[in-house]
């Protein structure tokens, strides 16, 4: 193919590749070319020449994108591909027709009539309306009930903006890729048809998906029905009926417990037509599980009308009257529940998430447990598993978590098929509702556009718009796997809570809402006036659900009495456990062997880069006795046994796969193509799942991912690693409201470790502790467990432990750095296979018990340093005791230890912390009482070694270090 003659002045091809309006924003062949066409138009002074120049190239770049200049090269990247061509060599007919008609027109129009010139320019600019409602239709939609958003005007919407007029309307244009039926209509039969699609109740935003096929979706989606679906009678009565029973709801509660704290849906009723609608279409799409998140507002009217919770069992609560057995329990608008609904495509079991009052953290958590849910059932593209998760429009603009959860909708590891999200949007935060206070994006929803999700603002009282966004959604959702939001932009009635007066602090918008009728009171006077209820009838439907609720039936009507058990998890095996920290986690020794040979076997195809090499080779040599073994031996055999016993693993944190120091490697790296094989994957035919991922740079949201897996799946072991140990502060959230306490809150138990690499090598304040005292002061009840192995063999066995039992506590393990290659810290086979988790570890040395005057106890690494300096001074009058175990804290072990030296007169704590850290202040109390249980008044006498209080966990500088290193382990022996 020649390029013909002619060349386009400079001052064109400026115009055409610099003007960032000059990039055709619509999508699909024909807008691609009137794109083009229009490009070409704006340059009044082209010609026909320059057109056939421009085709030629174009036809050149398709078959060589090099053989162009580069500007043109980069116009021409930026055009949309026809669909399904990912190669150059595809036929473009079409748009070399598009540029032969261009020149053609061209060159009539230098020669004829401009008429026909104006009539194409002024197709290209209808072409261009259509596409400017697409994307900001919405800014001119009827969406919020109350009528207070401010609304700029949307020049691009106005005729004029685009060189029409009112003149223009009966004249009728190509409808271009407008899904209205038709290929022409008059203008004002566009205009109207984008009025009504983009417009009124719904206002769409996804035009900032990249996606073509995903947009075109979304486009006939709502363009074919200009956004109002006609829904038949009955769906509409249905719709009514749910409204009047959310409604019905907060009115019996209102009058029964005027003033109590309930944080009532009033206001933003649809929200339960609309949860009913995705529970209810889900299952038509085989949807076996929902689970759902939401803070507290209208949670009470979901668990009543949605879950199915007894009416009566909520107004117990409202009486004040305790309901679980042990643990402090938890506010009724923090209460989970669990229950099994029918739909069309049969039961779908539904868990509503506890929460804390924490906003926001509970949708990772929410997503976490959809994916265990998704995991056990192997459901990879997540259509029998469905996140739902509900927000609050304040919350879901200000806080982080947000964020952080959509960074993980698509990553490998915290995947779920797409949440669907529900901004109950009641355009206040508390007292908090002034445009320049809340935020600074237009809209509360904007952090959805990070990852393309398409947003739909729905007027709340306007059920039939609603029921139309949500199937909408839904079906992206299934459809692409991806997030989808709706933004349900409603009022709060009432203040924040039912004991505040809003008026206060919001006194317009509280003047508004004193007169605005209810959304079922407006939709039930829409479907009177629409002859499809009486209203009467609509008067029996609320005396019905008012009778339903004195009566304390259920109310929830897809509710089934008999939920089939088989679509969630047995937690039996689990429950009523006492606390124990004995487990039998020895192995078989010539079966761990074998497991060991898998764990170290690399595929020949798989290029191992040296070190690593190295590390496997260690590996070999330690299975075959000839080496000491290591933490990474004995860590990893601990998963190869593990899983060989049926135990699913997963292991997450930021640098988990090599190990942030890298004595893990369980995932190898071939070198030849950057393939991975990971061989814990290979341990056995038919053994569970191992999972292990390198997570995103999150804390907060991982680690509440990771919670919520591990409160769905009992039998498995699941880890978050911590890079450094302090970085989990980053998520102190999810340690204070859940792991610490959720089980005491709500009975739900937990198994989740966390790996926490801690421990003062002069790394400086940020890379040395793992802030030990704000878990140890967390600790009570035996709610979690502490723990600080200094051994290979110990942390075989702890991690044994913590699944073979079948108690499921958290454990929280300060986790070594140095000690991870430390020469003295090793173990040997038979310590794995037929050893335990020592809770106290007795003194290693061969000392006389009757000569020991003092005992040092501590816990972790510090202890090297310890018995190097017993060595080099002959301090054989001193025995060195690790309490491995922090919490709970093993009072009879200890004791047992130290019966052994009966001439003891001095006990002595050392930590590397500084005296305000550690766990010298939750601790002492512990040894103190040990102590005095050898001798009366010893416990008294209990002393301190350790780093000077300080503001910062460690100093910046390596010789303070040193010498502080050097100062605490002097005073263990001497002070
Ligand atoms: P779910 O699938 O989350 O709705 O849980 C179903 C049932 O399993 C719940 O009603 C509880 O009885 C039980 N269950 C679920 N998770 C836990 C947990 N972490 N601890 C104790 N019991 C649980």
């Amino acid at each position: 193919m020649t390029a013909r003659a002619g060349r386009a002045s400079p001052e064109l091809e400026r115009q055409l590749v610099s003007s960032p309006d000059n990039t055709p924003s619509v999508q699909g062949d024909r807008e691609m070319q009137q794109g083009i066409m229009e490009l070409m138009w704006r340059t009044s002074h082209m010609s026909g020449g320059n057109a056939h120049y421009v085709e030629a190239l174009y036809e050149q770049y398709l078959v060589d994108p090099n053989a162009v200049p580069d500007e043109w090269r980069n116009y021409f990247d930026r055009l949309p591909r026809p669909e399904g061509s990912a190669s150059y060599d595809v036929p473009l007919g079409p748009i070399r027709e598009q540029f032969y008609q261009l020149g053609q027109n061209q060159r009539t129009t230098h020669a004829a009539a401009p008429v026909d010139n104006e009539e194409s320019r002024k197709q290209v600019r209808v072409l261009q309306l259509i596409n400017a409602y697409r994307f900001r239709g919405h800014q001119k939609a009827d969406i919020d009930p109350l009528n207070l958003r401010s609304q700029n005007p949307v020049p691009d919407l106005d005729l004029s903006f685009h060189q029409l007029s009112k003149a223009d309307l009966d004249t009728e244009f190509q409808t271009g890729s407008l899904f209205l039926g038709k290929d022409k209509a008059p203008l004002k039969e566009i205009v109207e048809a984008l009025e009504h699609t983009y417009c009124r109740s719904i206002g769409c935003e996804f035009m900032h998906i990249v996606n073509t096929d995903e947009k075109r979706w979304l486009q006939q989606r709502f363009e074919s029905v200009r956004s109002k679906p006609k829904f038949s009678d009955e769906v509409r009565k249905h719709l009514l009926e749910r409204l009047t029973a959310a409604e019905g709801l907060e009115s019996y509660l209102a009058s029964k417990y005027p003033g109590t704290k309930r944080f009532g849906l009033e206001g933003g009723e649809t929200f339960i037509p609309m949860m009913d609608e995705l529970i209810q279409r889900s299952g038509g799409y085989g949807t076996k599980e929902v689970v759902i998140g939401m803070a507290h507002r209208g949670r009470l009217n979901l668990l009543v009308n949605i879950l199915g919770k007894s009416p009566s069992e909520l107004i117990e609560e409202f009486d004040g009257k305790k309901v679980i057995e042990q643990g402090s329990g938890d506010v009724k608008y923090h209460q989970g529940f669990s229950s099994n609904v029918m739909t069309p495509g049969g039961e779908v079991h539904l868990a509503l998430a506890f929460n804390p009052s924490h906003l926001e953290i509970v949708s990772p958590v929410v997503e976490g447990s959809v994916r265990a849910r998704q995991d056990r059932r192997e459901d990879a593209d997540g259509t029998l598993v469905l996140p739902i998760n509900v927000h609050g429009d304040a919350a879901f603009a200000g806080q982080g978590v947000v964020m952080e959860t959509f960074q993980m909708s698509q990553t490998r590891a915290y995947r779920t098929g797409g949440t669907v999200h529900i901004i109950i949007n009641n355009q206040v935060g508390f007292t908090t509702s002034h445009p320049q206070d809340t935020r600074s994006t237009e809209y509360c929803t904007d952090i959805a556009k990070m990852v393309q999700a398409p947003i739909f603002h729905v007027n709340g009282d306007d059920p039939d718009a609603i029921l139309h966004a949500t199937q909408v959604a839904l079906d992206y959702r299934q459809q692409f796997q991806k997030d989808v939001v709706i933004d349900l932009v409603c009022y709060r009635r009432r203040g924040h809570n039912e004991a505040d007066e809003p008026s206060g602090t919001q006194p317009m918008m509280y003047q508004k809402i004193k007169d605005h009728p209810s959304s079922r009171a407006l939709y039930a006077k829409r479907l009177a006036e629409d002859g499809v209820l009486s209203e009467d009838d609509t008067k029996a439907l609320i005396d019905q659900y008012r009778e339903d609720l004195m009566a304390g039936n259920h109310v929830a009507n897809a509710l089934v009495k008999e939920p089939n058990k088989s679509l969630f998890v047995d937690w039996t095996p689990y429950l009523g456990h006492e606390w124990t920290g004995n487990a039998d986690t020895t192995v078989d020794m010539k079966r761990m062997q074998q497991l060991a040979t898998r764990m170290c076997e690399i595929p020949d195809g798989v290029q191992t880069q040296r070190q690593v090499a190295k590390i496997y080779e260690d590996r070999r040599k330690m299975l075959a006795g000839g080496m000491a073994v290591n933490w990474g031996f004995a860590e990893t055999l601990a998963y190869a046994t593990l899983l060989d016993e049926g135990h699913p693993i997963r292991l997450t944190g930021q640098d988990s796969g090599r190990g942030t120091f890298s004595h893990r490697h369980a995932v190898v790296h071939n070198q030849k193509d950057g393939s991975t094989y990971v061989p814990l994957e290979h341990i056995r035919d038919g053994q569970p799942r191992f999972t292990i991922h390198d997570s995103f740079l999150s804390e907060e949201a991982v680690l509440a991912f990771e919670y919520g897996y591990a409160t769905t799946v009992p039998n498995a072991l699941i880890i978050w690693e911590a890079q450094f140990g302090d970085f989990f502060n980053g998520a102190q959230v999810v340690v204070d409201q859940f792991i610490s306490s959720g089980e005491t809150k709500w009975g739900r138990l937990c198994g989740l470790t966390m790996l926490l690499p801690h421990g003062y090598e002069g790394q400086g304040p940020e890379h040395s502790s793992a802030r030990l005292e704000r878990f140890l002061q967390l600790c009570a009840e035996h709610n979690m467990q502490v723990c600080v192995p200094t051994t290979p063999a110990q942390i075989f066995h702890l991690l044994r432990r913590q699944v073979i039992r079948p108690l499921r506590k958290p454990l929280v393990v300060m986790s070594p750095k140095s000690l991870l290659r430390h020469k003295e810290a090793t173990s040997n086979l038979d310590e794995l296979a037929n050893g335990r988790f020592q809770m106290v570890l007795p003194d290693q040395g061969k000392l006389d018990p009757e000569t020991v005057r003092r005992v040092i106890l501590c816990s972790g690494k510090v202890y090297y340093d310890l018995t190097t300096y017993r060595t080099d001074n002959e301090r054989d009058d001193t025995a060195i005791v690790r309490i491995e175990q922090l919490y709970p804290f093993p009072k009879e072990e200890l004791f047992e230890t130290l019966k052994a030296y009966a001439n003891i007169e001095q006990v002595v704590w050392c930590q590397e912390e500084p005296l305000n850290q550690g766990a010298w202040y939750q601790s002492q109390h512990h040894m103190r009482m040990v102590a005095d249980m050898l001798h009366e008044g010893l416990g008294q006498e209990l002393k301190f070694a350790g780093r000077p209080a300080s503001a910062a966990p460690a100093a910046g500088y390596m010789s303070v270090h040193v010498e502080q290193q050097r100062q605490l382990v002097n005073d263990a022996f001497n002070a």
